[in-house]
């Protein structure tokens, strides 16, 4: 991969860059978002943020080979430490975990009231993400679900707005499989979902043969109400 010819999942968190944001990318790695979405005349102004030394590096390296210095600024530090208030009106976060991705949002949320989108690419465990974006009025704007590679992405658009409008009656289904997603069902979404149930059915059994004791009878409780609720979804 590289900045011209980017990953399908990255392409597809391009795709919610509104044009001529001010854009931070957070847990750039290589910048190869930053450096596209500037490369393709979407925005000319962009932060691209990493916490770790190598892939701060990295970033710097690709943003001066590109010859794009004068528009990305790669800074090093913790989630949206790099930014000050009022710098961007756009932050994509993408290939990291749901829980981190909310951690990095809570952590840095007096940085976002100037923010008009956040472009959010969790690995796993976007029910996350849809719960701290819930809790903080933002609302989804579009969720797509790709196969790259054998392997299953979810991208979250939110903006600032009544989170509860995409919800309707399902809800518990909503911050798990997504409510947009959900209302789609295309057959990566059932491929995903059908592949959890199964997994989770497998683990069921697993547990029905250990000896019983709280945890184990808690775990399958937790296990059976997501079976129910990915099941009532596919049925529909
Ligand atoms: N965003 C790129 C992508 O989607 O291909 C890179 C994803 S890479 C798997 C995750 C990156 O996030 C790593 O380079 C890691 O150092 C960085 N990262 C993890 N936690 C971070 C944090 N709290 N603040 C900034 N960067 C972070």
């Amino acid at each position: 991969m590289n900045t011209e010819n980017l990953s399908d999942r990255l392409k597809a968190v391009v795709q919610y860059i509104p044009a001529g944001s001010r854009l931070a990318d957070i847990g750039s790695d290589h910048a190869y978002l930053p450096c596209h979405a500037v490369q393709q005349g979407i925005v000319t102004f962009a932060v691209a943020g990493e916490v770790a030394e190598g892939p701060y590096r990295s970033a710097k390296k690709q943003v001066d080979e590109e010859g794009l210095s004068d528009n990305i600024f790669v800074r090093k530090g913790d989630g949206l430490d790099v930014i000050s208030p009022g710098e961007v009106d756009c932050i994509t976060i993408a290939g990291m975990g749901g829980t981190l991705i909310a951690s990095i949002l809570e952590k840095g949320k007096q940085k976002l009231p100037a923010v008009k989108r956040l472009i959010l690419q969790p690995n796993i465990g976007a029910i996350s993400i849809r719960k701290w974006l819930m809790e903080h009025d933002w609302k989804l704007v579009d969720e797509k679900i790709l196969e790259e590679d054998g392997k299953i992405y979810e991208i979250l658009a939110a903006e600032q707005g009544d989170p509860r409008s995409y919800y309707g009656e399902s809800f518990e289904g909503g911050l798990l499989l997504g409510p947009i997603l959900m209302s789609k069902q295309n057959d990566v979404f059932r491929k995903k979902w059908i592949s959890e149930r199964d997994n989770w059915e497998r683990i069921l059994i697993q547990l029905e043969k250990a000896d019983e004791n709280r945890e184990t009878s808690k775990k399958k409780q937790e296990l059976l109400e997501k079976i129910r609720i990915v099941e009532g979804v596919l049925k529909k």
